[in-house]
């Protein structure tokens, strides 16, 4: 059986990784993005992989989104919620409209997106969510209260959420990444970005396959028994 799966933020960094990993598992993939059209254009030709533009903050056009899905490619089986930004500063001079968006993108997209395809994950009786938190929702980050905030919801969510499709065949679990080299961390200024690496045992960024590689095996048939968890993939930065 083909299933069908929609990667949010899937055509970029580590989404685009993702998108290939469940592509190669056989999965038909519908590959969201938010606006950088130049990327996904050139994501779609080099893998053949159809791409959606919609903001996974607008509870409105998830489900928009998520219905055109289904008409060209069928029932929606897996959901990757992986699109997220940042919008750094301290708390002093953090505005309320960099928490907001933060929030509402980061976190409100899970909502949004699990909103949209849950109901027919529960009358098939079958399903994978993971959604992709962070290091930094675990354990909070000097400059990004509105992000460590989102991503450590996006944990909690995860967990409320397995609750209610677990007699149903469907999981829900979260993948926490450390530092993975992508244009995320590329805005990380240098000098920053050398202690955070220093303090990574295994001595390096993570790469965006590596991350893929474990969004695969929650969404595989296999991993029908995990749900509820947590999977962190950070070089064992932190060992929680
Ligand atoms: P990138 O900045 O490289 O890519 C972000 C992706 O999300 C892009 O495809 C972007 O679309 C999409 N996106 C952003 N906003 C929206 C929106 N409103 N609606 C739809 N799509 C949107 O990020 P990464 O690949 O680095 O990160 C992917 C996920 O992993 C994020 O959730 C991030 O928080 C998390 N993460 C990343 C870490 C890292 O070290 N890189 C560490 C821990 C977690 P477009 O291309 O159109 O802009």
């Amino acid at each position: 059986m083909t299933r069908v799966a929609i990667v949010t933020g899937g055509t970029r960094g580590i989404g685009e990784a993702i998108s290939l990993a469940l592509q190669d598992m056989g999965m038909v993939v519908a590959a969201n993005y938010g606006g950088n059209e130049e990327k996904a254009k050139a994501f779609s030709e080099r893998t053949g992989i159809k791409t959606y533009k919609w903001d996974v903050g607008d509870f409105d056009a998830c489900q928009d989104g998520a219905n055109q899905v289904l008409q060209d490619l069928g029932p929606v089986d897996v959901l990757v919620n992986n699109a997220g930004i940042t919008r750094d500063g301290v708390l002093m001079k953090m505005s309320f409209d960099d928490w907001n968006e933060v929030m509402r993108v980061n976190l409100g997209g899970c909502f949004n997106m699990a909103k949209a395809v849950f109901p027919g994950m529960k009358e098939r009786k079958w399903g994978r969510i993971v959604n992709i938190g962070s290091i930094n929702g675990q354990g909070g980050q000097y400059g990004q209260v509105n992000y460590a905030a989102a991503k450590s919801g996006i944990h909690g969510f995860t967990k409320a959420l397995a609750q209610e499709g677990a007699r149903t065949g469907i999981t829900v679990n979260a993948l926490a990444p450390g530092y993975i080299d992508t244009d995320m961390v590329a805005a990380v200024p240098p000098e920053v970005l050398e202690k955070i690496v220093a303090k990574v045992p295994v001595g390096r960024l993570g790469q965006a396959s590596e991350i893929a590689r474990g969004v695969a095996f929650l969404c595989s048939d296999e991993a029908g028994f995990v749900t509820g968890s947590t999977l962190s993939i950070n070089g064992g930065q932190h060992m929680y």
